[in-house]
């Protein structure tokens, strides 16, 4: 097939889209669909001192790369980048070598912190300990996602920064939508479109650049600017949400544009959820542990890792 633009090989089918694209236009495909992104939710404004959350994985590499490479001359900017290390034995030691091999090669500062030395203890063993126990709550993931939450809040704010990337794509956007549809919870729903419903001084806000671009074309693009990424999945992935996943999946190959739609149904619905849960209804407080910003008195990561 051809590229609808420029009639040279196409390497992309973008079926919602009707069209085919060689590799150039699909890499600016791409980088235009970010920028956009960024320029309509104001994500990057002049003096930002942006935390990177970087995995090592497709998305937070490609991410990192893209924001630096199309804004990293503007002096008025900083980027920095943050990793986590869980410790999840055969999994984040090779993300994180990745993650750091690639900031050397941009010329990126690399901060790592982990569980191990916030906590006390990994992941691995955390879940060992207690996954047989009656305090287990969840998955692996809920003990996980939680902590790294906790953790990259902090030290990005620590670090002076005013925002945090993540490069989470439309899929894992509707993925989150979707599952706070089935657990009924709007609080956490009225915060999908980046507004937090009260703002906090201890929150860094979160942007998401790459949140209107699917999944698969986030690792085309990687793939096809020669990034180095870390495909391994993690041993502890479980739980609800992968069901979800290929529940989407399965309706975008029956019918393309289906994941947009999500998308952009729920940001028209967005106010009206907003609207729902009333400011008042959503307190923050220092946790009485830890001094991290909570809806309890004790924060959730002090009370599953006891801090
Ligand atoms: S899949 Fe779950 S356990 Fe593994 S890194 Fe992600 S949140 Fe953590
Ligand atoms: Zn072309
Ligand atoms: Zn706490």
């Amino acid at each position: 097939m051809k590229c609808s633009k420029c009639g040279k090989k196409a390497v992309f089918h973008r079926k919602y889209e009707g069209s085919y694209l060689c590799r150039n236009h699909f890499v600016k495909s791409i980088e235009s669909k970010a920028k956009k992104t960024i320029r309509k939710g104001k994500m990057i404004e002049r003096g930002d001192r942006i935390a990177f959350a970087l995995s090592g994985g497709k998305d937070s590499s490609a991410v990192l790369y893209l924001v630096n490479k199309v804004l990293g001359e503007r002096k008025d900017l900083e980027f920095f980048a943050i990793s986590i290390d869980e410790g999840i034995p055969r999994y984040r030691k090779e993300s994180l070598k990745i993650a750091g091999k690639l900031c050397k090669k941009l010329g990126i500062k690399h901060h790592v912190f982990s569980f191990r030395k916030e906590f006390g203890e990994d992941l691995s063993e955390k879940v060992r300990k207690i996954r047989k126990s009656d305090a287990w709550e969840g998955t692996a993931c809920t003990y996980c996602g939680l902590a790294r939450r906790w953790l990259l809040n902090k030290k990005a704010r620590e670090l002076g920064a005013n925002k945090i990337a993540f490069g989470m794509n439309l899929d894992d956007e509707i993925q989150g939508i979707v599952m706070d549809y089935l657990r009924g919870d709007l609080v956490r729903l009225s915060r999908m479109g980046g507004e937090p419903i009260v703002r906090n001084e201890l929150f860094v806000p979160r942007i998401k650049p790459f949140r209107e671009i699917p999944e698969k074309e986030i690792g085309l693009y990687a793939i096809l600017i020669g990034l180095e990424i870390h495909e391994d999945e993690c041993p502890y992935l479980e739980g609800p949400r992968f069901r979800v996943r290929d529940f989407l999946n399965d309706l975008e190959a029956e019918s393309p544009g289906t994941k947009f739609s999500v998308l952009k149904t729920f940001e028209k619905l967005l106010p009206s959820v907003r609207g729902i849960v009333k400011k008042e209804s959503v307190r923050i407080v220092k946790c009485s542990e830890c001094g991290e910003p909570s809806s309890q008195r004790v924060c959730k990561t002090c009370e599953l890792w006891g801090k």
